[in-house]
């Protein structure tokens, strides 16, 4: 993965969980890393820690949600790093509530955030990424992408979105190959993040989803960053347009 160094990469939800994982493993590799995410006291203490370890860190605040932030980030990057090679769009939401009782507010808040943020960053993207000759996209989607025959209760909206991201890869890996721009989507199970806190909370449901996984235990995110680096450098070079799964077997299973 020595190519990896010296290339540029904007990680969106990187304050903590996988995206702080994601961002402390590119920077070891020698990337220059934009930490992004809504509170930028978090994103600096995260650059302040690859800093001290030698690493080249910026810290942003960013809402994927909001197109106008999205933009002017991709706008100080260019100023700043005059490229951008990565992109890797993994800031997401996950709230837990039957279907049932779910409003529109909430329907649209995790499509804004999790499918829309992820429209928002890699158009932005993909336009400098191409002026300057190519460039990689990773989408973090879920093994709650559907389409392997298991549903999943209480979370129907991030579900549609994170299925959404799957087919938002394909069409992207097409229609960017003619610009050397690779697009690629991982699909984690159950990860060690706050994200799963309220699963945590409930031994039951914790057993239960744990029975479903044939490791028979959480993956580490640093697991899932092993895939990241993968999927950003050339050693991917031939893969474009795949979901790669990273459940410890769950949807084989
Ligand atoms: P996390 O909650 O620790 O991280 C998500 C990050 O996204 C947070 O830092 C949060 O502040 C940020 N974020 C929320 N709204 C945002 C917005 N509008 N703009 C920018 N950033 C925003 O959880 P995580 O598990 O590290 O999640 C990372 C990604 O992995 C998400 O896309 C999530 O859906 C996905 N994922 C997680 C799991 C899991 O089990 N943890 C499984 C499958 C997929």
């Amino acid at each position: 993965m020595e190519d990896l160094k010296g290339k540029v990469a904007l990680i969106t939800g990187a304050r903590r969980g996988m995206g702080r994982t994601h961002v402390l493993a590119l920077a070891k590799k020698g990337v220059k890393v934009i930490v992004t995410d809504i509170d930028l006291a978090d994103c600096q203490k995260v650059a302040d820690e690859i800093k001290s370890q030698g690493g080249q860190a910026l810290a942003l605040k960013l809402d994927v949600s909001k197109k106008t932030d999205v933009e002017q980030v991709v706008k100080k990057i260019v100023e700043q790093f005059g490229r951008l090679d990565i992109l890797i769009n993994n800031a997401g939401i996950a709230q837990f509530k039957p279907f049932l009782q779910l409003t529109e507010e909430e329907w649209d808040r995790t499509l804004d955030i999790n499918l829309k943020g992820q429209f928002f960053c890699s158009q932005a993207a993909a336009l400098v990424m191409k002026e300057k000759g190519g460039g990689v996209i990773v989408n973090i989607s879920s093994v709650a992408m559907g389409q392997q025959g298991i549903g999943f209760p209480n979370i129907a909206h991030y579900c549609a979105s994170k299925g959404g991201i799957v087919a938002l890869t394909e069409a992207l890996a097409v229609e960017l190959a003619p610009f050397k721009i690779r697009v690629n989507a991982i699909a984690p199970g159950m990860i060690e993040t706050p994200m799963i806190e309220p699963v945590k909370k409930d031994p039951k449901t914790l057993e239960g989803l744990l029975a479903r996984v044939p490791l028979h235990r959480i993956g580490k995110p640093e697991e899932v960053s092993e895939l990241v680096l993968f999927l950003a450098s050339d050693s991917s070079s031939y893969m474009t347009g795949s979901t790669v799964v990273i459940d410890g077997g769950w949807l084989a299973g």
